[in-house]
């Protein structure tokens, strides 16, 4: 069995399994981990709504879902918080068990191996949704979140946000030989003659 959270198991047991059987799944998955990327994913505890079509075929099982979910990230210029929303649909075909104890063609081994992680197994009559959902919200996220693209971000010296900062800000430059100094605090005596 493989080890996704339960929340993500889908028991399939009231579609009968004859080619052709259909069956209509609305589920709302609590997410026991967050799910997407580092800049930008679904947050632990919030909902991923799947409407999932179940078609009984002869090697398996056709899922055919709607994903829908909203991810939680920053700005990667300004830092302010953006939320997406994701809508992605998906089809995979979930192979009865039986498939993995056919006589195995003879390939070479890598290729061999990648066929094996591509194909989705039934686990009796439990279809483990984790994979193709975590799979289907990582493609719907932007690789580079913006709050728009209009995003100035932030200003490099003094971190404000430019779409806050009046048109002139600017900062005086200070000659990097001086800028040593600047903070030094020089005895008095110094300025007598
Ligand atoms: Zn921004
Ligand atoms: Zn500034």
């Amino acid at each position: 069995m493989s080890r996704s959270p339960e929340v993500y198991k889908l028991n399939t047991h009231e579609l009968a399994r004859r080619a052709g059987e259909m069956k209509i799944y609305e589920l709302d998955i609590q997410t026991p981990e967050k799910v997407g990327v580092e800049l930008i994913s679904v947050p632990v505890g919030e909902i991923i709504e799947v409407d999932a079509r179940l078609e009984s075929v002869t090697e398996g099982i056709l899922l055919t879902a709607e994903i829908f979910a909203v991810a939680k990230g920053e700005c990667t210029r300004c830092l302010d918080p953006i939320s997406v929303d994701i809508e992605r649909k998906i089809q995979e075909l979930y192979y009865y068990a039986q498939k993995a104890e056919r006589p195995k063609k003879k390939k070479p081994v890598e290729e061999d191996d990648l066929d094996v992680e591509d194909e989705l197994m039934m686990e009796g009559d439990i279809m483990d949704l984790e994979g193709p959902i975590r799979d289907a919200i990582v493609l719907a996220l932007p690789i580079n979140p913006l709050c728009s693209d209009q995003c100035q971000g932030l200003c490099q010296q003094c971190g404000g946000k430019w779409a806050d900062l009046p048109v002139d800000h600017a900062h005086e430059v200070i000659d990097a030989r001086w800028a040593g100094l600047s903070g030094l605090e020089l005895p008095e005596a110094d300025f007598k003659n």
